[in-house]
């Protein structure tokens, strides 16, 4: 006998949790998969959250760590510029993760840990996913009428119908230091989130971090393609040494948690959704290029899934077929653009710095920007549209 259910998640971040969620509230049965033997244990992450993040997913306050209204993006030549902002806010991936997944559960999903999928294949009756239970070391296999896949970056979807040439060149190697200091950082540490944009060593970019949270700090960087070890670490230790001489000078390091994974900064998949099957956050490419935020958009492509499953109950074909519409109306336009937007950055490095002094100068172009699509307002768009004129010319003789 093979088990059944309605809807198997694989994956339980903030796509696969809150897909389950959501569909486990609208009565239908729910499965989740993850690898990990407790959920979050093991991201990494800035965990850094857009403003109204927790309110927007019905997420308790108390996972928020600090509230940071800050937001300071710092050019090559190491300007701060700040930018009006929020508040956004940080947590840790073992609270929310952890968080999402315990109310998951109360909807009535269930959720399984240490279970490594192996395989999707269709037969005649449904979609038969095959895992590994870790614990046990055997293999099972559940039929599901629809199939979410929310791995992450580190899904292995080259060889399936979502493949997208694209994929490869938007991974980027990470590598993120937690930093228990002895006494607190300066005040203002602790209401801002930062992001710095300068040339490695070699010449490739780097998206680096600043991101406070109640008992550390994150610090951490990110840059397109491979790094070895050893140039990656020279590469975070000299930009912990810039940010400790003007946030925590007098601290001193008590203990250093090292932590890195893939990031993906590259082009959302094309194919988001295939007969039964929907891909869901990183694993469908929705993280915004210029910043590396994903957490709001895995989250949002879980609630699409899960509203296209309690709309088309009888049919997860059309289920799918709703959930790619509605994921690439959503994300799709502003996920494609802010890809071209790091790459005209990246060609040079003073374009950075241009667009920082706009976006520090003009609260409506940042308000507008931070906005998604169907937020923003004639006025939004006309902030745009001038902004982007003006900030083309400039970055043209830059
Ligand atoms: C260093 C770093 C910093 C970041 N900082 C931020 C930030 O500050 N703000 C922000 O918004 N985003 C940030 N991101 C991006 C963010 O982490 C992702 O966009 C987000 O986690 C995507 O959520 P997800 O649910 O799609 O996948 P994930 O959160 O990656 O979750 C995937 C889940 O799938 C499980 N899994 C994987 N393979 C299998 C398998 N074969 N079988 C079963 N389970 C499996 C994993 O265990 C995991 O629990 C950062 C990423 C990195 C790497």
């Amino acid at each position: 006998m093979v088990e059944s259910t309605d809807f198997l998640i694989v994956g339980c971040g903030p796509a696969g949790a809150t897909a389950a969620r959501e569909a486990a509230r609208a009565g239908i049965a729910t499965i989740v998969l993850d690898k990990d033997a407790v959920v979050g244990e093991k991201r990494v992450c800035a965990a850094g959250l857009r403003p109204g993040f927790c309110a927007t997913f019905d997420l308790p306050r108390s996972l928020v760590h600090c509230d940071t209204p800050r937001l300071a993006l710092f050019d090559n030549d190491g300007r701060e510029h700040e930018i009006a902002f929020g508040p956004g806010h940080t947590t840790t991936r073992e609270e929310l993760d952890g968080t999402m997944a315990r109310l998951a559960m109360r909807e009535g999903a269930e959720i399984r840990t240490s279970a490594l999928m192996r395989d999707v294949r269709a037969d005649a009756a449904g979609t038969l996913v095959e895992y590994a239970d870790l614990r046990s070391g055997e293999r099972r296999t559940l039929r599901a009428n629809a199939v979410f896949l929310a791995q992450g970056a580190t899904a292995k979807l080259e060889r399936s119908s979502f493949a997208d040439p694209r994929w490869q060149h938007g991974l980027m190697t990470t590598l993120q230091h937690r930093l228990y200091l002895d006494r607190p950082a300066r005040p203002v540490t602790y209401q801002t989130l930062e992001l710095h944009y300068y040339r490695a060593r070699d010449g490739r970019q780097i998206v680096a971090w600043m991101f406070p949270k109640r008992d550390h700090l994150a610090i951490g960087l990110g840059l397109t393609g491979k790094m070895n070890g050893r140039a990656l670490r020279e590469e975070l230790d000299a930009f912990t040494e810039r940010v400790r001489a003007r946030l925590f000078a007098t601290s001193r390091v008590l203990r250093v948690k090292e932590e890195g994974h893939l990031l993906y900064g590259g082009w959302p998949r094309a194919r988001v959704a295939e007969g039964v099957h929907m891909l869901g956050g990183t694993a469908a490419g929705l993280v915004d290029a210029t910043n590396g935020e994903g957490i709001y958009e895995a989250a949002m492509s879980g609630r699409l899934a899960a509203d296209a499953i309690a709309t088309h109950r009888a049919s997860p074909h059309a289920a799918a077929a709703r959930y790619a519409r509605q994921l690439q109306a959503r994300f799709q336009r502003r996920l494609e653009h802010r890809v071209r937007l790091m790459r005209f950055l990246e060609d040079r490095p003073a374009r950075f710095e241009l667009l920082f002094e706009q976006l520090a100068r003009s609260r409506a172009f940042s308000d507008a920007l931070q906005r998604e699509e169907h937020e923003r307002t004639l006025r939004d768009k006309l902030v745009l549209y001038a902004n982007a004129a003006r900030f083309g010319v400039r970055a043209s003789f830059a």
